[in-house]
């Protein structure tokens, strides 16, 4: 059961970095550990100024091998050997990346001390951690681009109203929730007893480079947070689609469409500095209200 959901944008530019933004990564707080989505160059540091421990990293998922969303693994991975990391890391992405980070732990004079797991992931693909699933889907972008999906499980809602019922405290309701059901005053007492409905999941969506793309609505449909591709303004959207991005305002189109609750744009490029932003956020607003441009350190709870 997940209680703490919370993301943090290490990194938000696109391309190369700026003095003001670093290169793609986006942290998933799921509790105490912390899920990667991409590795820019410079994300360590980046990390290293919020309060979560580059240590608690235990899995890292790579959008695409372009440069700038990758080339801080190395970096990363040789200060974990020099902390005396000993927990597995494991590394997903999509086809090729077993061969490319292979090739990437190469560099250098040091011997690993912790095992890293790497896996090529398919283009639609959904892997099961347990309290959340995580699911891919191939973008518009000149190499093969996953976005992914972070879904947390609906479970059973629990009432209160029940709850006071049966006389519970919370720690009996947790141990109905682990074990399927609990013994009090002669009397079995399962999850159904005390459920009055579904709890959905919280889901998020990083689509990593793209141009806008009608699978995306479907892939982010209902999300609480769709984190996209917004390199430019809709003035210079019509280069950025051929090169596979998408304008601020074709990404506030795709969060509506798919009903999001929040959208945030990011991979903005480095031609805007701090307040030239305001056109990219005006544009994307005029169309999607609940709309933020993202910025390097910023922090997000994602609630139910
Ligand atoms: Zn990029
Ligand atoms: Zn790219």
């Amino acid at each position: 059961m997940i209680s703490t959901v919370k993301i943090v944008f290490f990194g938000t530019s696109g391309s190369w970095p700026s003095v003001e933004r670093g290169l793609p990564s986006i942290g998933l707080q799921v509790d105490r550990d912390v899920i990667l989505f991409d590795i820019g160059e410079g994300t360590q540091r980046q990390i290293m100024q919020t309060n979560i421990s580059f240590m608690k990293i235990a899995k890292i998922f790579i959008t695409h091998f372009h440069g700038d969303h990758f080339l801080g693994l190395a970096g990363l991975i040789q200060t974990m050997v020099l902390n005396g990391r000993t927990d597995p890391l494991e590394i997903y992405g999509p086809r090729d990346t077993v061969n490319q980070v292979s090739n990437f732990l190469q560099l250098g004079y040091y011997s690993l001390s912790f095992n890293i797991r790497i896996r090529d992931l398919g283009e639609d693909e959904e892997i099961d951690f347990g309290d959340y699933t995580i699911k891919t889907l191939k973008t518009v972008h000149p190499v093969t681009n996953l976005a992914y999906c972070f879904k947390e499980k609906d479970r059973k809602r629990i009432s209160q109203e029940l709850m006071e019922k049966f006389s519970l405290n919370s720690r009996e309701v947790d141990k109905i929730l682990r074990n399927g059901s609990l013994e009090k005053n002669g009397k079995t007492i399962t999850i159904d007893d005390i459920s009055d409905g579904i709890r959905v999941g919280r889901k998020i969506v990083y689509t990593g480079d793209t141009s806008p793309c009608d699978c995306m609505v479907e892939f982010s449909r209902n999300a609480n947070v769709l984190i996209h591709d917004s390199t430019v303004d809709s003035s210079l959207e019509e280069k950025a689609n051929e090169y596979g991005h998408s304008s601020s305002r074709q990404a506030a189109e795709i969060a509506k469409r798919a009903n999001v609750r929040y959208l945030f744009l990011t991979h903005i490029s480095p031609r805007y500095r701090m307040n030239d932003v305001k056109i990219l956020e005006e544009e994307a607003k005029s169309i999607f209200h609940n709309t933020m441009v993202a910025k390097d350190l910023m922090e997000f709870t994602v609630t139910i």
